[in-house]
Order: structure tokens, then sequence, then C-alpha cells
């Protein structure tokens, strides 16, 4: 049986970019429905650092500065139409954030509590915090969404959109806990979904649901996927015991003035950590086990231990302690209270972060080739390039996810009828009602486990053809045994049923990454090609786009348009000024020290 919901604007994922369209449009008078895979309220918004850009604290900052340090960053490959409409509008993101309630850390006086320093890629201190980091923000979310009556379908899957030819009309769901299929007819869906970085399980920072089903659901809707290849792999992640392996326990900026990156022999392997961005950061790491100088636990080694024996070091170290209370718990837990004091070194190694390719859009937001169908947060391509700095994440949910709500909700108030190919999605939901009591082979989960392992050691951050080769080979061996799998019988709360939903859409999703990576002969963005290992703007200035015609790939490489933003441009922070900075505080008596840095860095405030 199909059961059959209206609505005037669909949200698919229930994160921080689809509760904030959700919220946005129902605000608006529309009917709202947001599905959520998992239970409401998880995803990667909520485990976030909570970290939100602010790029007005200095008075030299602007949208400019902070569009050249994105683009400078992702190595010119984003899309700088959408980078423009996201600095224009990042200065009013943390103020919308509040409209919300999310709260964030202030000073003892009541004025907000920025980051005193740059995070890595930003020439600006443009960072604020949250207390309790992600948590709060999907409370206030929740609050928010339940307040304007939106209705929320929880542990509700997407697997399909529907429609009529390039016309999205909404979706067709599994209601995964009573095993209940249905189709929700929207006059305009928002696609929010989240990223991917499941694939790479355990080696990911990411929440269960991140398996990329939005990139599949939009490419068989007809749209095109961009640079999908650019995954950001954050370089401090833990790596042993065996559950704990990929949690985040450090940016590049907890190294600290002092602290040293070393590999197994105890060599260092880059100066300056802190000032680096995340890809610089995992390439040094990445290459230096590549040449097998790792530790047993497969990873290099943060020394900390520098830091303290200097008041700036000391200082920061604290600071960012206080500011990041999850991984430094993190590592306390795992390698114990020594080197959550700084005192040892902690095993560390990149892990799956973020997706920076997705969705390819307008600026506003619209999918491209697809009627009445938008794209937000992390599931949307260009704004990030080939690497994302820290903090603008956050505060894309936002900016974005209000820009959609408030277009999908103007558009379908003036769309008449929907129409919808019925014949496709009654297709759709009997295959994925047929899936239980197949009695195969091969549990879905054991196929998931092996594509994941495929991914990592092959389309991790290190990659050359031979890899890239192997692993597509590998990902058609499993879609062989795909097709020859085991499910037991029951409809509800069928975990065996949801497994082989995500690895359908993993599997396209990796192919399309490792195909998007084999075409890209250079090492730009989030890894390091063996084979090509230089950045060729000459011939690779290109962004690899991806569509799908009669279920077959199709790619090809797109000239990026440098709107605004020009090779030479120069981003980030000024080292000189940093080092001068540095240099003088360093000739003051250690006393004086001390009290201008607890100054800076609000410590000794109860904020
Ligand atoms: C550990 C960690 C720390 C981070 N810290 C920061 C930070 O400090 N600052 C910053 O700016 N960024 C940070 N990020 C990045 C940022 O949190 C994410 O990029 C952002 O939250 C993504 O939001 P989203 O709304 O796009 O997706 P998510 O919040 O991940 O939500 C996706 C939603 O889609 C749902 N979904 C997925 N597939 C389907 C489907 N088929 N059907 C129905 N629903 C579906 C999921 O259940 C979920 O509800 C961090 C990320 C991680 C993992």
């Amino acid at each position: 049986m199909l059961t059959q919901l209206e609505c005037d604007v669909l949200c698919i994922g229930a994160g921080g970019g689809g509760i904030v369209a959700a919220v946005t449009a129902a605000e608006r008078g529309a009917r709202v429905i947001v599905l959520s895979k998992r239970p409401y309220g998880s995803g990667n918004t909520r485990i976030a650092g909570g970290l939100v850009l602010l790029p007005n604290i200095s008075p030299e900052d602007s949208p400019e500065a902070l569009m050249r340090d994105m683009v400078v960053a992702g190595e010119f490959l984003n899309n700088q139409a959408l980078v423009e409409t996201f600095c224009e509008r990042a200065p009013h993101a943390a103020e919308l954030m509040e409209q919300f309630g999310v709260i964030f850390s202030r000073k003892r006086s009541g004025t907000l509590a920025p980051l005193p320093v740059p995070l890595a890629g930003h020439g600006f201190p443009r960072t604020l915090t949250i207390y309790s980091e992600g948590v709060p923000i999907g409370t206030a979310l929740r609050g928010a969404a339940s307040r304007v009556g939106v209705q929320v379908l929880d542990e509700t899957i997407a697997v399909r959109l529907i429609g009529d030819g390039a016309n999205v009309a909404g979706a067709i769901a599994l209601r995964w806990l009573t095993g209940e299929m249905v189709m929700i007819r929207a006059k305009q869906t928002i696609l929010a979904t989240g990223g991917l970085g499941w694939l790479y399980y355990p080696h990911t920072s990411n929440s269960r649901a991140m398996t990329g089903d939005g990139y599949v659901l939009a490419l068989r809707a007809g749209a095109e996927l961009v640079d999908m290849e650019q995954q950001q792999f954050i370089p401090f992640a833990l790596t042993h015991p065996e559950p704990m392996v990929g949690i985040v326990c450090g940016e590049p900026a907890i190294a600290g003035p002092y602290g040293r990156l070393l590999d197994a022999k105890g060599r260092q392997i880059l100066t300056r950590v802190r000032m680096k961005t995340r890809a610089q950061v995992s390439a040094a790491m990445s290459l230096a086990k590549e040449h097998g100088i790792a530790t047993q636990h497969g990873g290099m080694v943060l020394d900390l231990t520098p830091n303290l024996k200097k008041v700036l070091g000391t200082k920061m170290f604290e600071f960012l302690k206080r500011t990041f209370p999850s991984m430094i718990d993190a590592v306390r837990r795992a390698y114990g209270e020594d080197a959550a004091k700084g005192r040892t070194p902690w095993d560390v190694f990149p892990t799956a972060h973020y997706q920076m390719g997705g969705i390819k859009v307008t600026p506003d937001c619209r999918v491209w080739g697809v009627k009445n169908l938008f794209a937000i947060g992390e599931v949307q391509g260009g704004l990030h390039g080939g690497n994302r700095i820290g903090s603008t994440s956050l505060a894309e949910l936002f900016v974005f996810g209000s820009l959609a709500g408030n277009l999908a909700a103007e558009a379908a108030s003036r769309t008449g009828d929907i129409s919808v190919d019925i014949s496709t999605a009654k297709e759709t939901s009997a295959h994925t009602n047929s899936l239980p009591g197949k009695s195969g082979s091969h549990k879905p989960i054991f196929l998931v486990r092996r594509l994941q392992r495929i991914l990592w050691e092959n389309v991790g951050p290190i990659r050359d053809e031979g890899r890239l080769t192997h692993a597509l080979e590998e990902i058609q061996r499993i879609r062989e045994m795909q097709s020859d799998v085991c499910i037991s019988g029951r409809r509800e709360c069928n975990p065996d049923w949801l497994d082989a939903i995500e690895l359908d859409a993993m599997l396209l999703a990796g192919e399309v990454i490792v195909r998007s990576a084999l075409m890209r002969k250079e090492s730009r963005g989030g890894h390091v090609r063996l084979d090509y290992t230089r950045r060729d703007d000459k011939a690779w200035l290109k962004n690899i786009v991806v569509g799908m015609h009669d279920d077959t790939l199709a790619l090809r490489a797109e000239d990026v348009p440098l709107s605004r933003i020009h090779l030479g441009s120069k981003g980030g922070a000024n080292p000189l000024r940093e080092r001068i900075q540095f240099l003088i505080l360093n000739i003051l008596p250690r006393k004086a020290q001390s009290k201008i840095l607890d100054a800076r860095l609000n410590l000794g405030d109860d904020s």
C-alpha cells in the first residue's frame, strides 16, 4: 500500500539546513513536511563543534575579504557566484541563529566572545563559539519547528524523487519504523540530506546518516553533481582504540604556537602547523604515511608538550581546551588524562569530515536543470571548491536555509496542481517493498563494510590511477553481490532493509567520487594524487560535472568562471603580522605576557 500525503514544501533532511528552510517556509504560510531518515535531531549539525562564522568582527574585514579567503583556500574551484551570495549574507547568519534560539558564548560583560585568532585559511578573527557546541543548535531548531507547526516524519528515508520529466514534485519514502511506503506530493522540494562521510567509516567524523543519499536522489532526477572527488579530511582524529577511530580531536589550531607534528621516527613532517589549512596538514600526514613512517596505529605524532614550556603555548592550550571540550574529552577517553592535558603526545590521522563537491546549483540554491528543486547545506556543491575553511558550514545552513525556504514558499504559492508520473512512483515503491524477505547470500551490512574499506584504502586522502581503478572494479563486484542480498522478512524496524537502501545510494555515490577522481589528473583540494603530484592550473582549473543518462554516468570537465577572484590572489592570515605580534609578546616578562593573554583569550572570565 502507498500512503499519499501532500504539502507545499517538502524538506528532505532534518539537520540545520532542512529545519531552517522548513521553519522559514512555514513562517511564510506554506504547509511544510520534513523527512528525517534517522531519529529527528540526529545528523552532523547536532555533533558539530559549534564554530560559527561572523565576518564583521574586525573593522578591516569585509565580504570581499571573506570571499577571497574562501576561494583561495578552495583552490579556485568554487562557484564564485554562490560564494558571493554567501559572503554578502554571512554577516547576518549569527543574528539569524540567535533568532532561532542559539546562544553564543559571551564575556561576563554580555558582549560576544569571538575567538581572538583567525582559524586556518581565514584572514581575520571571525569565529563565534557556542556553549556545548552543536547540541544547542539542534535543540533550538527543533523548538522553532514545533512552534511554527512543521510536520516531521521521523525515521523516514526518501528513496526517490517523483515528478514529471524535469519537474520534481515530492518524493517516495519508507517509514522505517512501520515499514509503510509513503508518497509525498510537494509543490517545491528542498534537498538537505547532508554529506557522505559514512562512506569512509570508521575513518569519519560524520554521523551514521551520511550515506550520500541526496546526491543520488538528485542525480536520478536529472540534476548534475560537481567536483564530487573533493572530500575534506580533517587532520587530527584518533587512531585507537578501535571504537574511537576517526573521532575528531582537533583543527590545525590545536597544535598551538609550538606544537610539533612528527612521524613515527620523531622527524618533523610540517612546520607552523597552526597556520596551515586542513588540506595542507592532511596531505603532509598522508604522504608521510605513504612513505612508511606511521606509528603502530597508522598515525602521526602530535606533540603538544613544547607549548607547555612557554606562556603563550600554555595559555593557547588552556583556551583551546575550553573552546573544544568534546574533542579534549575524546582524547582523555582514548589516550588518558596526561594526553588531555597536553603532557603526552597524541596519535593522530586524518578522517573524512566534509563533502565539498555536491549538487550543482544557481546562486539562489535552485538545482540546475531540474524544476521545483532546491539543494542546501552539505549536499550542495560549489561553495567551498576544493577545501572548506572552518566555521563556514553552520553559517551556510542559516544563510541558504532561509534563502531557499523563502523562495520555495513563494514559488509554492504560485504553483497550481502538481503532476506526478504515477507509474514511476509505483515502480519505485514496489521495488523498495520487494526487498524484505530476499533470501540471497549477502547481508547488506557486510557489503556496506566492504565498500567503506575499499573507499578508505583507495579513494582516501592519497590516490593514484591504480587504486582508483581497483576501487571501481570493486564497486562493480559489490554491485553484482547486491543483486543477491539476504534481507529478513520483517517489515517493521528491519535494519537489513535500511542497509540495503543505503548501500544502493553508497554504491552510486562512491562510483561518482571515483570516476570524478580518475578524471582530475592533478593534485588539488582535499587529496593528493601520487601520479600527478602538482596542481595544474593550465589543464585542470576545471569543475568536473557528472550527470546521468539512461542509468549511465556522463562526465565532463568545465572551465571554472573566475568572475571575481583571480588566480594569484592571496588569502588567509598575514604571516608577517602574526610573526611580529609573536616576537613582541615573547620579549615581554612572563607576568606581562600572562596578563595580556588572559585578557585577549578571555581566560579568567567565566564566560
Ligand atoms: C564532528 C563535526 C564537527 C563539525 N563542526 C563544525 C563547526 O564547528 N562549524 C561548522 O561550520 N561546521 C562544522 N561541521 C560541519 C557541519 O556540521 C555540517 O556540514 C552541517 O551541519 C551539515 O548540515 P546539513 O543540514 O547539510 O546536514 P545534517 O545536519 O547532517 O543533516 C542531514 C539530515 O538529512 C537526513 N537524511 C539523510 N538522508 C536522508 C534521506 N534519504 N531521507 C530523509 N532524510 C535524510 C539526516 O537524517 C539528517 O536529518 C562539523 C561536522 C562534523 C561532522
